[in-house]
């Protein structure tokens, strides 16, 4: 078994600022899988939220049953599906449009890159695509219905990638890491000076993240061990030698979000419900990007690195 397999969240001090006076928020529950509770905790330094002793790395699997888990699943039976898949099609449009105002060179990295949808959006454009997966089987689906190559994490986590990439991404991944810190190291070293890092990740100080508070789908515990916000991801990046480029909007999100929550609330007409709230958060998030219910943050290297 590799080293990474194992890996226990030591997380009495602040990924972010590395205080170790933390506090627990509140407990949020696992809807969607084991219905599990899991504690959400906060530094009272900074305000970063994280998930409270989540499983370890190799007992997480569980937690992620393909069958059930959206984004690693290729059925659509309900209306929420649905609206994800239409959504998810559009927004490849839109992150694409994102990207090529920052770099317009061919070579791309995706980091978690699931059943590969977004490569393969990207290789249509005529770019050179690479992903990485962590699920061999998801991996395994991927290769053979697109044709792309897609490798471990330990290619990237212990240097065996010998190119550099353009455009490096991380859809919604960040936030399931045990070891984040390894992959942003890992990441700088396939940078060249033009390179991009994307990372989209749930907002936990959006409209609908407040309003909802431990029923918000964005805690999604245990899958997601990092509650992140803008101020603390960008200064957390920005500690390995980025500099913030951007933030743009993920304005749909909300409305998924929204529902879901709604769901986990056990309200009655859940679909309406969250469509009003998710419609109320995006468009608080035309005016205050801040509040948008997930971001996607450009950086770059700085120039003295
Ligand atoms: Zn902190």
């Amino acid at each position: 078994m590799h080293l990474i397999q194992g890996i226990k969240l030591k997380n009495d001090q602040c990924l972010i600022c590395g205080h170790s006076k933390i506090r627990d928020l509140f407990t949020a529950k696992d809807h969607g899988i084991s219905q599990e509770n899991f504690i959400i905790s906060e530094c009272l330094n900074c305000k970063f939220q994280f998930t409270k002793n989540p499983p370890v790395e190799s007992k997480i699997g569980p937690y992620y049953e393909a069958t059930k888990y959206i984004s690693h699943t290729e059925e659509s039976p309900n209306f929420i599906n649905k609206l994800y898949f239409y959504i998810r099609d559009f927004m490849f449009v839109e992150k694409y449009k994102i990207i090529r105002k920052y770099n317009s060179s061919n070579n791309f990295l995706d980091i978690g890159c699931g059943l590969a949808h977004f490569l393969n959006f990207v290789k249509s454009k005529n770019n050179n695509v690479t992903g990485i997966e962590k699920i061999e089987s998801t991996a395994n689906i991927a290769r053979s219905k697109f044709q792309i190559e897609i490798l471990p994490p330990e290619f990237l986590l212990e240097n065996k990638l010998k190119e550099k990439y353009d455009v490096i991404t991380m859809w919604h991944v960040l936030e399931h890491l045990y070891n984040p810190k390894e992959y942003i190291n890992a990441i700088k070293k396939l940078f060249n000076h033009e390179s991009i890092l994307i990372i989209a990740v749930p907002n936990q100080n959006s409209t609908d993240a407040i309003k909802y508070s431990e029923f918000w789908a964005g805690y999604d515990v245990p899958r997601h061990l990092w509650h992140f916000n803008p101020i603390n991801i960008t200064s957390w990046v920005e500690q390995f030698g980025f500099k913030h480029l951007a933030t743009h909007r993920l304005p749909f999100d909300a409305f998924y979000v929204s529902i879901l929550s709604e769901k986990y609330r056990g309200s009655k007409f859940a679909t309406l419900r969250g469509m009003f709230n998710g419609l109320v958060s995006y468009l608080k998030s035309i005016s205050n990007i801040q509040k948008t219910s997930s971001l996607i943050y450009v950086f770059k290297l700085n120039s003295n690195e």
